[in-house]
């Protein structure tokens, strides 16, 4: 069913039975570079903590997202030779390709001294685009919830404002979701300090907050994934995986080990 609303895309197919197979790249490695003239790039290596930090998002997913106790979505290790697979490198920025396609499929999360993407919220955002699902604010029907201020956006960013047409999304038959991780936040790339986008509802929600999946987030991934009936009105109340997917000292480990690295 394609419609205007929902905004899981239709660019890539789903992964079979919701398992995504992934390698999280531990060295210094280089890889093939798209640009002419540029034949080479050098990923930096993920340190431990930060795998198990992508691995406690993953976690995460799979144990909100679960019906009756029945995965729905299984991230797992990739076995010798699998393919398609999901690639995680420390590269450049933090980006994903949406869904899954052939090959391998690649997952930037920086970590350097200049920037980093490991952070829970945003290693979630990353993985939902591997799971299929674009930007909240691009939504065919965002115009009804969000007044955009172009005139505030950096010029160069202004396509990561356009909305998708209609056929382009498929209609999950979710509400506008101010609070999904898949939502930038309201001064994402703005030039000058100011909003680049105002809620047009009365809300009550961080907009794009950083910390975890929405109700509206997991009933998207269990709608998309075909693990409730299309109409379910199942709602599930996201929790943290800090205290149902590992054991609170290896938490606090990972989170000082951050800590220590923030500091150096
Ligand atoms: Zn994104």
């Amino acid at each position: 069913m394609i419609q205007s609303r929902g905004v899981a895309v239709q660019i890539n197919p789903r992964w079979p039975a919701g398992v995504i197979p992934y390698y999280i790249e531990p060295s210094f490695c280089l890889y093939p570079k798209l640009e002419i003239n540029q034949k080479y790039v050098l990923f930096l290596f993920i340190a431990d903590a930060h795998r198990h930090l992508i691995e406690l998002a993953m976690k995460q997913i799979e144990e909100n997202t679960k019906v009756d106790d029945k995965s729905c979505i299984q991230f797992k290790r990739q076995s010798q030779y699998e393919l398609p697979y999901v690639h995680i490198v420390n590269g450049t920025g933090c980006s994903s390709t949406i869904g899954q396609g052939w090959g391998y499929k690649r997952v930037m999360l920086e970590h350097s001294s200049t920037s980093s993407c490991m952070d829970i919220g945003i290693i979630l955002h990353e993985l939902l685009h591997t799971l299929g699902f674009g930007h909240e604010q691009l939504r065919p029907d965002r115009d009804s919830y969000l007044q955009i201020r172009w005139e505030n956006i950096q010029e160069d960013k202004f396509a990561k404002f356009k909305r998708y047409e209609a056929q382009q999304a498929y209609d999950l038959d979710t509400p506008y979701d101010y609070g999904s991780v898949m939502h930038y936040p309201l001064d994402a790339y703005s030039k000058n300090g100011s909003l680049t986008m105002v809620p047009t509802k009365n809300i009550s929600v961080i907009v794009g907050q950083p910390f975890n999946l929405t109700s509206i987030d997991i009933l998207e991934i269990q709608r998309y994934y075909q693990c409730v009936p299309f109409g379910s009105t199942t709602t599930t109340t996201p929790k943290s995986c800090a205290i149902t997917c590992s054991t609170p000292c290896f938490f606090i480990f990972t989170l000082v080990l951050s800590i220590l690295e923030m500091q150096l």
